[in-house]
């Protein structure tokens, strides 16, 4: 068998791959494949099984997967490009802004991102980049421009010390302004809205305008985030028909039972970014930063007990890249193994109306495939020690040992 070039198919006859002897789960809700195989051939998953059922063609190239545990392709749904390094996207020499999306993101196994909230002229010349072969990366969906109430975002030098380019935020205050601003938006070309639901130095954007924004947006069935900053927003923007809550929001407290009913009865999905307010809190008292802890905790909790849905989201570019951490909190919340696996898979391919093509590892589904070196199910921090992330059956990122 030949080697595998980073970012290239596979040389043989067919292009097929075969990923040979690890555990597969070939989704969250299935027990796992031991010693299987996933054959791949144009990209796309042609057959998985066991070893003892499936027969590896002569032809494929064999990545040696023994030891090793395979899952679907992972999610991050709240992700933004606004950091200083992705400005310019066009000009990045590619091999640097290859080692800049390996660090953020395909290093951890993500394969599709949603930015909800960056320049969306900039995001869409890293997508481009992406797209065309040039550089090794994600699947890319962006809001662009985050749409937000007059005060809502912080003064142009706390974005400077976040690291944050320059950018202008279209500010919306009124239903009329907020269906222009979002038409402007989708016109471009974005894949959803986002949305502040407050300010912290103004009036909240009204629930009329929200509606305006949402209507909007679902004519062209796509999807709206908010960004909440307390309980009340959490109501307001979800009886406005949002569609996913980008945060938990620890400062005003838990959420009551009037909140998780409304969010479940109108079927809203949480990024619970729970790793975010600990990391803005890390220069502050232990105790403050526990007490924060303990309530984001509680919140994703009871959301969870209630059955709702949770798309993985920790807010990168505004946090540390390493997602340990918000993995370890979703566990201290009750979730599963599997519940956040399918946080990372499932539930966003569903959500995001690409469960035909991706979130499980299935004949016909994108070869987006992340080998990890240890069994999650065993250890929850095993889903940041990736050994190969696959994008359309390439690998765009191998663990270097
Ligand atoms: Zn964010």
């Amino acid at each position: 068998m030949g080697s595998v070039v980073l970012g290239q198919s596979p040389n043989s006859p067919h292009g097929d791959l075969a990923l040979v002897g690890g555990t597969i789960y070939v989704s969250p809700a299935e027990e796992p494949i031991r010693d299987g195989v996933v054959l791949i051939q144009g990209g796309k998953i042609l057959a998985v099984g066991s070893r003892a059922h499936l027969q590896v063609p002569q032809a494929a190239q064999v990545l040696d997967c023994s030891g090793l545990t395979i899952t679907a392709g992972f999610w991050n749904s709240h992700v933004h490009f606004f950091e200083r390094k992705w400005a310019n996207a066009a000009t990045i020499p590619a091999p640097e802004l290859s080692r800049q999306l390996q660090d953020m993101l395909t290093r951890y196994g993500f394969t599709s991102v949603f930015d909800i909230g960056s320049m969306w002229e900039n995001t869409r010349q890293l997508r481009g980049r992406i797209e065309s072969g040039e550089v090794p990366g994600p699947r890319i969906r962006s809001t662009g421009e985050a749409l937000v109430p007059p005060g809502a975002l912080p003064s142009e030098t706390v974005l400077n010390m976040m690291g944050v380019m320059k950018f202008p935020a279209p500010e919306i205050a009124d239903a009329a302004q907020a269906a222009a601003a979002s038409r402007k938006l989708l016109d471009e070309g974005v894949d959803g809205i986002k949305l502040f639901a407050s300010s912290p130095r103004g009036a909240p954007l009204p629930e009329s305008a929200m509606q305006a924004a949402v209507s909007e947006a679902h004519r062209l069935g796509k999807p709206v985030f908010v960004h909440t900053n307390t309980s009340a927003d959490v109501l307001a923007a979800v009886q406005a028909g949002v569609d996913i809550v980008a945060h938990t929001t620890p400062h005003s407290g838990p959420w009551d039972e009037r909140i998780l009913a409304a969010m479940k009865e109108r079927r809203v999905a949480l990024t619970p970014t729970l790793t975010l307010w600990k990391y803005y809190l890390r220069h502050d008292r232990v105790s403050a930063r526990e007490q924060i802890a303990d309530t984001e905790v509680g919140q994703l909790r009871a959301w969870v007990a209630a059955g709702g849905t949770v798309l993985f989201g920790n807010d990168l570019g505004a946090v540390e890249y390493d997602p340990t951490e918000e993995y370890a909190l979703m566990t201290e919340a009750g979730m599963s193994f599997r519940q956040i696996l399918a946080s990372l898979t499932t539930a966003p391919a569903e959500r995001f109306g690409e469960s035909k093509q991706l979130g499980r590892i299935a004949a016909g589904l994108q070869a987006d495939l992340v080998v990890l070196k240890e069994d999650p199910s065993r250890n929850i921090r095993a889903l940041t020690a990736v050994q190969y992330t696959l994008r359309d059956g390439k690998i765009i990122y191998r663990a270097s040992q």
